[in-house]
């Protein structure tokens, strides 16, 4: 039986030599694989209430959106520095060369509105940590922490966990 994990293709040495990239593109273009990826990735959360999805750029856009409209509820972006039009807080984070920052708009989140955050990877875990201090910076309650891929080995799941974050992920 076909898996999500069949419908994502790894490109080696993408973007940099030694890298083995995972690329979920074919699993999005499946109309199956999809279709199942966003059931998987919304199966722990039945039966509990989201005020909003957050998405962290680029493809936890399309799987947000999808998740979001599933759940029934709002869906925010998180984005690179310098791309969301209105005020904006931001958080920093470190890459394995140099640093990055993401932003969110200051009234995208209303204190106490639970947040389920969602991306299609989870490698060291310092975009979705990023992710996660917007979102309580904003008083949300990130309720779990949703991938289609966990790199554990990266150490991600290590580090939202000692956080306190419910991390889901549909492959390892
Ligand atoms: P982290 O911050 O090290 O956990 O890296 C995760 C972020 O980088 C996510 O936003 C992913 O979309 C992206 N990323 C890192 N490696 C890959 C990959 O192999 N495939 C797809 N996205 C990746």
């Amino acid at each position: 039986m076909t898996e999500v994990k069949d419908y994502i293709r790894t490109i080696p040495d993408f973007p940099h030599e030694g890298i083995l990239f995972r690329d979920v593109t074919t699993l999005f273009a499946s109309p199956r694989g999809f279709r199942m990826a966003i059931d998987q990735l919304l199966h722990p959360y039945s039966g509990m209430r989201f005020d909003k999805v957050v998405g962290l750029e680029a493809r936890g856009f399309i799987l947000g959106g999808a998740v979001a409209h599933q759940l029934s509820a709002g869906f925010v972006p998180i984005r690179k520095k310098g791309k969301l039009p209105a005020a904006t807080i931001g958080q920093a984070y470190q890459l394995e060369y140099g640093e990055a920052e993401v932003e969110i708009h200051d009234d995208a989140i209303e204190p106490g509105e639970k947040i389920l955050l969602v991306d299609d990877l989870l490698a060291t875990g310092g975009t979705a940590e990023a992710g996660v201090k917007l979102i309580e910076k904003l008083g949300g309650e990130v309720i779990g922490c949703a991938f289609i891929v966990d790199l554990p080995d990266l150490g991600g799941r290590a580090k939202l966990e000692s956080l306190d974050m419910d991390v889901h992920a549909l492959c390892v």
